[in-house]
């Protein structure tokens, strides 16, 4: 993926941490939006930004540890949305169906608030 600009985007509740934002939003996308294979996502210092790659059936999604955790989030719902448009071509590929599926994610995720806010609609629910 290329590199986003750092985005204005709410965070949910402003006590809760990075790491525990992170881990929640892993669980509500296998959850809302699980992919047809095994989906592994790993932290780890690479150059590019963060990239997704297909083989023994499974996806592994890597996203540069350095990243900031904003940018790491984004980049998360980035390379997901990959993993449930994927046919067997290249990977990255940001054709109209990968776009669909990546706004879908992420005005679901932007709804949602981590879990933290009160369930007063449905709206973050599936
Ligand atoms: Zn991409």
């Amino acid at each position: 993926m290329t590199k986003l600009a750092a985005t204005g985007r709410r965070q949910g509740s402003g006590d809760v941490s990075n790491e525990t934002r992170w881990r929640r939003t892993l669980a509500w996308l296998r959850a809302q939006f699980p992919p047809r294979y095994p989906t592994t996502v790993r932290r780890k210092s690479i150059t590019d930004y963060a990239n997704t790659t297909f083989d023994n059936c499974r996806f592994r999604i890597v996203i540069d540890r350095d990243a900031a955790p904003a940018e790491a989030l984004d980049a998360l719902l980035h390379e997901w949305a990959h993993c449930l448009t994927w046919h067997g071509n290249d990977v990255d590929n940001h054709g109209d169906e990968w776009a669909l599926a990546y706004g879908r994610i992420y005005r679901a995720h932007d709804a949602w608030a981590y879990g933290f806010e009160a369930k007063a609609t449905n709206g973050g629910d599936k």
